[in-house]
């Protein structure tokens, strides 16, 4: 079900609890602003998921609330994660959805990174 973008943060989101350890994941990369782990649904051969520390429901809470420290700390980070995996040359593609025609389902924000592979079309 596509989450209602425009509610408040919900603390007991999955990802709420990936950062707070109470759920499992795999840790590819954490600093003071981001925190990646795999996607559990891969949808290409590398599928990672980037969200940021604090507490914004969508790209679009982030862009309204967040400050220009989380932003820009957010934004390194997940360039950070792609070259670390040496996607810059063969290129990958990042991901953000929001609200139901975005598809979005987990209401913490969250970019998905995409790579490994040629990736096709942009919209199927
Ligand atoms: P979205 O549709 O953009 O909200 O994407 C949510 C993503 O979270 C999906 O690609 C799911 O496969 C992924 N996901 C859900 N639960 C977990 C989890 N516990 N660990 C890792 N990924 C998850």
């Amino acid at each position: 079900m596509p989450i209602d973008p425009t509610q408040p943060y919900d603390d007991d989101n999955i990802f709420a609890k990936i950062l707070r350890g109470e759920i499992p994941s795999t840790r590819i990369y954490e600093d003071e602003w981001a925190y990646a782990f795999p996607d559990i649904n891969p949808q290409a051969k590398l599928h990672i998921l980037v969200i940021p520390k604090g507490k914004y429901v969508s790209w679009d809470d982030f862009s309204a609330r967040a400050s220009a420290e989380e932003i820009a700390g957010f934004v390194r980070a997940v360039g950070h994660i792609a070259r670390e995996h040496g996607l810059v040359e063969p290129g990958y593609r990042l991901l953000a959805n929001v609200g139901a025609h975005g598809g979005q389902e987990v209401p913490h924000l969250h970019v998905h990174l995409f790579g490994g592979q040629p990736l096709g079309r942009m919209i199927a």
